[in-house]
């Protein structure tokens, strides 16, 4: 298979897998039991998090082990609201944010929350001088992601984080696409989430950075875990795996997004060279270095990805399948796109295991896919 769904999710790094692996047979006790095998487990735990806060850039303290980037988004958005007082009850919220934090807005939305969202600009941009005008004195909570996870784009979240702190909005910034790719804006913010499927760790756990003094209530109420924010035995093996897959991620994102960068140009490049009518979508300035969100005139998106799947390429469309019906991608929809050039695209993200041969096949495979794909249409 060649693997380009990076942004979806990556594979677990052998190096991480082996650090987990204690944590699962002999050291499985629960961290939160006074034996000396609970106490072992928690001392895994404890460097866990020591780690992870360092390569986040925050206190340990500050750094709440979660289910993931869903549970992180659901957490700062509904505990930031739940917090507010008499703040007010207005919410903020790019149309561009994964559906963690769009679905918990409409959520608040029962709660007599009133829900505004920031349409980006053409490049896919949420402009801050947008950002600013829905900014009203009543606003209590406001969520703009640090990259899109469908185009790949750079949000400008440290202008964002600056409108937010000058008027006392709670600001949270989704960085699940950008752990480990660029450096975390841990000082323009609240609170941020990584998610650790997203840099070679273990699906299913993720952090929330929640800065010391933000006003938040916790999500998950249960033990006493997590400073007594969030219930839950602790999942000593992920966070001992999040904690090695991160240090990595971060030592070597250099090399590696200069890799991945170096690939992504390449398949752009042969992809625009060698087939008419295709188009990329978002910024290419201001854009992740393994993300290329193509649109193909007179194709389906869904038709190209089943094309490729059937020759062993994976890839994903920015349309979301709820009840047997395909919806169009939210974040293309509101860059304004022709309905045409959203339906037609497709979202190549390339990770560190790629290669030349990898992009060079696929610009084969793809070629011919689309050039079947309109002669039917035809
Ligand atoms: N936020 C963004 C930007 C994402 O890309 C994703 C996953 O694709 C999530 C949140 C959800 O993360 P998780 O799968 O860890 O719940």
């Amino acid at each position: 298979m060649i693997y380009l769904d990076n942004a979806s999710t990556t594979p677990l790094d052998a190096d991480v897998l082996e650090a987990m692996l204690p944590y699962l047979k002999e050291n499985f006790a629960n961290p939160s039991s006074q034996h000396a095998a609970g106490r072992r487990a928690a001392d895994g735990v404890v460097s866990a998090r020591d780690t992870i806060a360092r390569f986040i850039g925050c206190k340990p303290g500050e750094a709440f082990f979660v289910s993931g980037g869903t549970e992180a988004g659901n957490w700062a958005l509904k505990g930031a609201c739940a917090a507010g007082g008499d703040r007010g009850k207005r919410i903020v919220v790019s149309a561009i944010e994964h559906p963690a934090l769009i679905e918990s807005a409409k959520d608040m939305q029962k709660f007599g929350f009133e829900v505004v969202f920031v349409n980006p600009d053409g490049e896919g941009i949420i402009r801050p001088e947008a950002v600013e005008k829905a900014l009203t004195a009543d606003t209590v909570f406001c969520a703009v992601m640090a990259a899109n996870n469908e185009t790949g784009v750079i949000q400008p979240v440290r202008e964002i984080g600056a409108l937010c702190r000058e008027r006392g909005v709670f600001y949270y910034c989704d960085c699940v696409q950008t752990a480990g790719v660029m450096p975390l804006p841990v000082g323009d913010c609240d609170a941020l989430g990584i998610s650790s499927h997203k840099f070679y760790g273990p699906k299913g756990f993720g952090v929330l950075y929640i800065r010391n003094g933000a006003r938040i209530d916790r999500f998950i109420s249960g033990g006493r875990q997590e400073r007594g924010l969030r219930g839950g035995t602790t999942n000593a093996a992920a966070a001992v795996g999040c904690a090695v897959a991160l240090e990595k991620a971060v030592n070597f994102m250099t090399e590696n997004n200069e890799k991945i960068s170096a690939l992504r140009d390449l398949f752009t490049e042969k992809v625009i060279c060698g087939i008419d009518g295709a188009h990329i979508n978002g910024s290419v300035k201001y854009r992740l270095p393994a993300n290329a969100n193509i649109s193909f005139d007179g194709c389906d998106g869904e038709q190209i990805l089943i094309s490729l799947d059937l020759n062993g390429v994976a890839v994903s469309t920015g349309s979301a399948c709820s009840a047997g019906a395909v919806s169009p991608s939210h974040v293309l929809t509101a860059m304004g796109l022709p309905a045409g050039r959203v339906k037609s695209a497709v979202r190549f993200t390339f990770g560190k295991y790629n290669t030349v041969e990898d992009v060079e096949k696929t610009v084969e495979i793809l070629k011919s896919a689309v050039k079947k794909i309109r002669a039917v249409k035809r």
